[in-house]
């Protein structure tokens, strides 16, 4: 689909999107705040599942990241760090990378 409006179908329109941000500090923190941050992790990625609008929303991430890899280096840290079409820029970054 090549149309510009496939945001205006994204189920996380309208929901807080905070949601979709890795909570800071996520790997280095106790077992409560991980558990905690894994749930909102988990119900972000659960909106996406649902999202009819997913696969246009990898081919964005794959893009952005794309973007911020030139802009930052290969080897660093990608600031997106939000979670798009259900995957975690780590989780992206390996689909990259198997690509
Ligand atoms: S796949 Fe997820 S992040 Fe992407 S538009 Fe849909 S709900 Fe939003």
């Amino acid at each position: 689909m090549n149309d510009i409006w496939w945001r205006d179908r994204a189920v996380c329109v309208g929901k807080d999107p905070t949601l979709w941000e890795i909570p800071h500090g996520h790997g280095k923190v106790n077992r409560t705040q991980s558990r905690r941050h894994t749930a909102r992790i988990e119900k972000a990625k659960a909106y996406c599942r649902s999202c009819p609008v997913i696969a246009e929303c990898l081919i964005e991430a794959m893009k952005i990241d794309s973007m911020m890899l030139k802009v930052h280096g290969s080897g660093k840290q990608l600031t997106s760090e939000t979670i798009m079409a259900g995957l975690t820029p780590r989780e992206r970054k390996k689909l990259r990378q198997s690509t």
